[in-house]
């Protein structure tokens, strides 16, 4: 019996914490966009896609060890605060910069497709489907992240890992995308962060009504399914869209052959595992601000 509870102890211990929509979803997310993707990039991808699914979760897998890190996937948007990541004195930056995450990967990828940097291509591709599915998910864009103001704690896993990997196929129901266009990263994501903030209220009235339900999980799907698919779509579309932006930027900044190439016996690790963090010359494009190196308190509760 003892042995029994030491194993169930242990199971807690090394099973991941439920963040962000849970690895099934970023890994489908990825492997979506690649699908809508084109050309000898979306043929780059398709061979590598292993990989590119493996770096989606990875922004998730290095909280622990990095504490700059947990604040790239969400923004509290509903708390007035100054959005910038290059204080290391700041509060603001536990408040979330998840649009500069976003930016900041993007100018990293265009730079491996410009290098023709195959492992970089493939690390920040993967990270750009994380930070691009965060973004959609409506509890990434308030204080009140677990419903823990209103009532509701605990809503962020019930609502993107348990009630989505009970309908997981039908989260991705949704398979109509528009064609591929140059979005503005920083921009794209915040407007992204504040069409989620809106829904948010609908995710908490669902659950209130849902607790009084013995059938939980089939009432709040019956009421947010619709914010499940739509945000879902919206992900693997952003995603895509910030992978052709970067494709174009390094055209434009003078890739003639795309032809990557897989560094001998460097490992993911080598590549720089912090995306955000690095400021890039193909960057100044959109960049108006230096993001440096920020060390950070960790944050309490993982998101
Ligand atoms: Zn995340």
């Amino acid at each position: 019996m003892r042995k029994i509870y030491l194993i169930f102890v242990f199971l807690l211990i090394a099973t991941p914490q439920s963040t962000a929509w849970g690895f099934a979803v970023h890994n489908k997310v990825a492997s979506n966009a690649t699908d809508i993707m084109d050309g000898d990039f979306q043929n780059f991808l398709l061979d590598n896609i292993g990989s590119v699914k493996s770096k989606s979760v990875e922004p998730d897998q290095i909280k622990s060890s990095d504490p700059t890190e947990g604040p790239r996937h969400y923004d509290d948007s509903d708390i007035e605060h100054m959005d910038i990541n290059v204080s290391s004195t700041s509060e603001d930056y536990d408040l979330g910069v998840i649009s500069w995450a976003i930016l900041n990967a993007t100018n990293n990828l265009a730079d491996a497709i410009l290098d023709n940097n195959a492992d970089g291509i493939l690390h920040y591709a993967g990270y750009i489907a994380h930070y691009a599915a965060d973004a959609t998910q409506p509890l990434h864009a308030t204080k009140n992240y677990d419903g823990q103001f209103t009532g509701n704690s605990g809503i962020h896993s019930r609502f993107e890992s348990e009630l989505v990997s009970r309908n997981f196929y039908d989260s991705f129901s949704n398979t109509t995308f528009s064609e591929l266009k140059i979005v503005d990263p920083y921009n794209a994501t915040k407007n992204i962060i504040a069409s989620g903030l809106n829904l948010t209220s609908e995710i908490y009235y669902a659950d209130d009504v849902a607790k009084n339900d013995t059938d939980y999980y089939d009432v709040l799907w019956n009421m947010t399914s619709y914010i499940v698919i739509d945000r879902l779509n919206l992900a693997t579309q952003f995603t895509a869209n910030l992978w052709f932006t970067a494709y174009q930027m390094a055209v434009k900044n003078g890739l003639e052959v795309f032809s990557p190439v897989f560094q001998v016996k460097t490992t993911s690790s080598q590549v720089n595992s912090n995306p955000s963090s690095v400021e890039t010359p193909v960057g100044l494009l959109f960049i108006f601000s230096i993001p440096l190196i920020a060390l950070f308190r960790k944050k309490k509760t993982s998101r």
